[in-house]
């Protein structure tokens, strides 16, 4: 088997994003190939904690990838501050005389936004609705690499490293079979340590409010690194309530067009045409400027205009959301103009510094957090979802009552289709399947 076969049978998606499958992905020929290290979002301690342990094992990973896909450049891109696990990947790069190159760059969001790091390893912009494969690059999260490289040893994906930060008594960074549920990754942690909390699945600014009353039905994925618990009334789980009407209201009476959500606007700044502040005139003034609106299309959601830009609080990205939705809705896509697009110049002296973010979140107390690291969960049922990330689900190929080992094979993707197989991240007998496949364990087991 070559590399793109093992990583196919291995059911890799992408450990960091929207979950687009890894053999599709890599089935190609480009100049670069960059990894993700820099774990966009504030709090979230995975990728770190992976590539200052398991460093060979990506270096090892990047060379084989690089080898798959002619890559004349192999860059893995990193936050200055990260010491240790720049430490440990030069160690790894010495040891074997890898041609791996680090990009070190400031801590600010969102750093690991696809396109920004394109733009700050290459200087090249991808064009708006495009892919890095469009510059001549791959982008891989770093997650995904360890993954690749464990798909070399034959070894499919069946757990995650999950930061679990906020209101519990033991914040952690745990090892959690997929389709564990979120209810028993907090048991593991010691529990909420507040009454009345919310859940976010992911990062502050771009993860999803979850209320707690969704944490046993809820399971881990191949795409889920971080629980951030809240309290309900903190301002990011009640933000989150806010409607639409809302909103559209709030930007008639309080957008003072000042546009300082465009000039810090990520996108617009590595030379993308769009303009949040038009977009919220627009709407204010029920413009139905087709032109302006359509610029929706090409938010990546990052949250900065609404989160740290505004400074009356109003929320353009949920407004181009929306706007977004009622543009798909009508079959409306997004088409460039032009093949030019050029960065700002003061695109350095506009970068929101993470530290800032996190305080302008009301979020550094759970930064100052130390995580215990190590543990491990041995649940006795998982519910495996069989589609996990972009593209069709996978079809079942064992019967309920059938035992299956931790790493088998259990849904598989139709020939010719796009998705992701599933295995059995515990080993234990098939007690029902769904959407999902539920596995209960036999006996406990230590996932090894
Ligand atoms: S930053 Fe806020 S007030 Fe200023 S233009 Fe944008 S939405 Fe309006
Ligand atoms: S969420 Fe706001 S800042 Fe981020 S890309 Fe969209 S418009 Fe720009």
């Amino acid at each position: 088997m070559n590399l793109l076969e093992k990583i196919r049978e291995a059911g890799i998606i992408g450990a960091g994003g929207a979950g687009f499958p890894t053999h599709v992905k890599l089935n190609c020929k480009v100049e670069y190939f960059i990894v993700n290290g820099l774990e966009c979002e504030p709090l979230l301690q995975s990728d770190k904690y992976m590539m200052r342990n398991n460093s060979d094992e990506i270096i090892q990973a990047v060379e084989e990838i690089g080898k798959a896909i002619g890559a004349e450049h192999l860059v893995i891109g990193l936050k200055e501050e990260y010491k240790d696990e720049i430490q440990a990947l030069k160690t790894s790069i010495g040891k074997f005389n890898s041609r791996v190159k680090l990009h070190l760059s400031r801590a600010f969001y969102p750093a690991g936004d696809e396109q920004v790091l394109v733009y700050e390893v290459t200087g090249r912009t991808i064009p708006p609705a495009g892919i890095p494969l469009n510059v001549g690059t791959v982008v891989s999260n770093s997650g995904t690499v360890f993954n690749i490289y464990e798909a070399m040893q034959d070894k499919p994906v069946t757990y995650k490293f999950v930061t679990v930060i906020g209101e519990v008594a033991k914040p952690s960074i745990v090892k959690v079979p997929i389709g564990t549920t979120v209810k028993e990754v907090l048991e593991k942690c010691g529990g909420a340590i507040t009454r009345d909390y919310a859940i976010i699945m992911g990062g502050p600014m771009m993860g999803k409010r979850m209320s707690k009353d969704h944490i046993e039905s809820r399971v881990i994925t191949k795409t889920d690194g971080a629980i951030i618990v809240i309290p309900e009334d903190h301002y990011l789980a009640q933000r989150e309530k806010m409607t639409i009407e809302h909103m559209k209201n709030q930007a008639k009476s309080a957008c003072i067009q000042c546009h300082f959500c465009t000039d810090m606007c990520p996108r617009n700044l590595i030379g993308h045409p769009i303009n949040p502040h038009k977009i919220m005139r627009s709407i204010a003034l029920n413009e139905d400027n087709k032109d302006v609106l359509k610029q929706a299309m090409i938010c990546c959601e990052c949250g900065v205009c609404e989160m740290y830009a505004c400074p009356m609080r109003l929320s353009p990205k949920r407004i181009n959301v929306y706007v977004k939705g009622k543009l798909r809705e009508s079959g409306v896509k997004w088409e460039n103009t032009t093949n030019t697009f050029t960065g700002n110049i003061l695109r350095d002296y506009r970068k929101v510094p993470t530290e800032r973010l996190v305080a302008r979140l009301q979020l550094s107390g759970y930064k100052r957090q130390r995580l215990q690291e190590g543990e491990e969960i041995n649940p006795i049922e998982v519910k495996i979802p069989l589609r996990q990330g972009i593209g069709a689900g996978t079809t079942a190929i064992v019967n309920v009552g059938d035992t299956v080992e931790k790493g088998q094979f259990i849904g598989r993707v139709e020939e010719g289709k796009m998705g992701a197989n599933v295995h059995a991240s515990i080993g234990g007998v098939v007690s029902e399947i769904s959407d999902s496949i539920a596995i209960k364990a036999i006996q406990a087991e230590v996932i090894k």
